[in-house]
C-alpha cells in the first residue's frame, strides 16, 4: 500500500478568498508580519493582534472549500492506502471539503491558547486581552496559531509520515516557511516521487521530480484522476 502525504499552503486556500501576506489588498494591506505574526509582536501589541486574528477567524468561517480541497478528500476516500495531508493554513477549508485526520503544523483559527499554561480551547469568535483561559482564569488567551520563531506542531508525527512515504506532493506552497520547505528532501531521501503543484514556480521547485503549474482548483483535480485512474 503506498503512502502519500500531502503538503498544503496557502495557495489551496486563495480560490476560497482567503488571501496571504503576499496579497497586498484588504485585510493583509493593514498589517505587517511582525506585528501580527510573532510572539514579540503580541507581547509589544496584544490588542491589534486579537483584532486582526477575529477578522482572519470570521473570514475563514465564512469560506468555502473549492475543488482542489474536495478532491483530496476524495483521494483520501479511494486510494488504497493511506493518504496524509498536513496543512500550514490555519482555516479547516480540508476538513469542510471532507478530508480527515488533517495534520495542521501550524495551529487553526479555531483553536485558542493560554500563554500563561499552555491550555488549549475552542476559540470564541472574538477574543481579546480580557478573555480568561478556563483552566487558569487569566486573561492570557492568544490565537492557537503558531508564529514565526515557534515550532511548527507535529513534527515528529510529520517526519514519520514522510520516512514512509512512497509519493510526496506539495500544493499551494511558497517554499519559503520552514521547516515545510524542507520536507521534499525528507520524502526525497525516503524515496519518494515528489511533485510540486502550484500557480507559480516555488523557492524550491527544483527540488521536486515533477512540477505542475495553475490555479489549485485545476491541476490538483487533473493530479488526483492521473493518481486513481492513471495517466491519460
Ligand atoms: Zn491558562
Amino acid at each position: 500500500m503506498e503512502k502519500i502525504v500531502i503538503l498544503t499552503g496557502a495557495g489551496i486556500s486563495a480560490e476560497s478568498g482567503l488571501g496571504t501576506f503576499r496579497d497586498k489588498d484588504g485585510l493583509w494591506a493593514k498589517y505587517a508580519i511582525d506585528d501580527v505574526a510573532t510572539p514579540e509582536g503580541f507581547a509589544r501589541n496584544p490588542v491589534l493582534v486579537h483584532e486582526f486574528y477575529n477578522a482572519r477567524r470570521v473570514k475563514a468561517a465564512a469560506a468555502r472549500p473549492n475543488a482542489a480541497h474536495q478532491v483530496l478528500a476524495r483521494l483520501q476516500r479511494d486510494w488504497p492506502g493511506e493518504v496524509v495531508i498536513v496543512t500550514q493554513n490555519v482555516d479547516r477549508l480540508h476538513e469542510a471539503g471532507g478530508a480527515q485526520d488533517v495534520i495542521h503544523m501550524h495551529g487553526t483559527l479555531a483553536g485558542a491558547l493560554c500563554a500563561a499554561c499552555g491550555h488549549r480551547w475552542t476559540a470564541p469568535e472574538e477574543m481579546d486581552t480580557a478573555t480568561p483561559c478556563p483552566a487558569c482564569t487569566r486573561p492570557t488567551a492568544r490565537p492557537d496559531v503558531v508564529w514565526f520563531g515557534e515550532m511548527a506542531y507535529f513534527m515528529d508525527a510529520i517526519y514519520d509520515h514522510l520516512a514512509g512515504c512512497s509519493v510526496f506532493a506539495a500544493i499551494g506552497t511558497s517554499g519559503q516557511v520552514y521547516p515545510a520547505a524542507a520536507f521534499v528532501n525528507e520524502a526525497t531521501a525516503a524515496g519518494a516521487r515528489t511533485v510540486e503543484l502550484n500557480l507559480e514556480p516555488s523557492a524550491v521547485v527544483s527540488s521536486f521530480d515533477e512540477t505542475r503549474f495553475g490555479p489549485a482548483s485545476q491541476i490538483v483535480p487533473d493530479w488526483v484522476a492521473d493518481l486513481l485512474e492513471g495517466p491519460r
